[in-house]
């Protein structure tokens, strides 16, 4: 059981490592890649920079910090995040277990520009089986995306759902598909339905009947952890305070995920301010 894991290897995620590190609080960073800074080439806006540097070496520079500092370093991709007195984070590797989470994903939230998906969004297009689910016991639903956080909702559905579709978006279909399950690589073009769904158009005509589309392309978003957990989310982003509380007690969030400037040196300051607020909350006794 670590004091706090910090969901991501970027600037938000390290920069709120340092200060807890000192704090000795046991952390882990929990990471599947580099996230903004591996697009970015070039970084030379930020403070203490003698020559640029490609954002790849200053996420690189920033975790050999936090490590040296003895925080946990863990490459992992994280699909699901709970709370039951503590947290548990499912990843792809295994589970992890904290008295405290600071979300610092970044901004994510991957969607397909198809017809139909914004206005059915909350009318059967959801972003979160846990939430939704309950919603589709005993009817037909689709689950759009193909990597494991896909495979991981549709596993939370098939709880419930009477048969659910896997539309896979072109992608190979994944080994090994759940029973009632049944995978489909050709793209959707259409989500159809009156005011709620009731069908997907794909590309070759074919129409598909069913109640509810959800989508989980890519990986989990720190949007959809926030979901999960009741925290409110507006435009992607989560609502914080301005010490990057959210409105659950041990759950912290810092860095783009949280909006604003979306800058490497905002994001370590939101990551300083909630490490902050984590030693506060860790201080409490909890
Ligand atoms: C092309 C480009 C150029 C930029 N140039 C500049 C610049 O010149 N100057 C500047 O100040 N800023 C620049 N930025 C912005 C800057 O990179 C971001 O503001 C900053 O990296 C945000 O830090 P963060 O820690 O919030 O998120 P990120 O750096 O995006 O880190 C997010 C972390 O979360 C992890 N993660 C996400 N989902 C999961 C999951 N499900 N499981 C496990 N881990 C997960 C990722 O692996 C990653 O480690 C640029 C961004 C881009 C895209």
């Amino acid at each position: 059981m670590y004091d706090v894991i910090l969901v991501g290897h970027g600037p938000a995620a390290v920069s709120a490592a340092l200060y807890l590190r000192r704090a000795n609080k046991t952390a882990a960073l929990i990471g599947k890649d580099f996230g903004a800074l591996e697009k970015a080439e070039k970084i030379e806006n930020y403070f203490g920079l003698s020559a640029p540097l490609s954002g790849i070496e200053l996420a690189k520079t920033g975790l050999e910090q936090a490590n040296a500092l003895g925080a946990d370093i863990i490459e992992d991709e994280i699909f699901d995040i709970s709370w039951m007195g503590d947290f548990t984070l499912t990843g792809k590797k295994q589970s992890y277990q904290a008295k405290s989470v600071v979300i610092a994903c970044g901004s994510a939230r991957k969607t397909l520009p198809i017809k139909g998906m914004a206005e059915h969004e909350g009318k059967g297009v959801s972003y979160c089986a846990v939430c939704d689910a309950f919603f589709y016991r005993g009817k037909t639903v689709g689950v759009l995306g193909a990597g494991g956080y896909a495979l991981h909702e549709l596993e939370h559905l098939l709880n419930v759902v009477e048969k659910a579709y896997l539309f896979t978006n072109g992608e190979p279909a994944p080994e090994n598909l759940p029973d009632k399950t049944t995978a489909i690589t050709e793209k959707i073009v259409e989500v159809c339905g009156e005011n709620i769904v009731d069908s997907v158009l794909l590309q070759n005509g074919e129409k598909i009947d069913l109640s509810g589309l959800f989508v989980a392309l890519g990986s989990a978003s720190a949007a959809d952890f926030a979901r999960k957990l009741g925290v409110p989310v507006e435009n992607g982003v989560i609502l914080v305070d301005e010490k990057m509380c959210t409105m659950v007690e041990g759950l912290f969030a810092a860095g783009d995920c949280i909006g604003g400037l979306k800058q490497v040196a905002t994001a370590v300051a939101e990551g300083a301010q909630a490490a902050m607020s984590v030693i506060a909350f860790l201080n409490k006794g909890k």
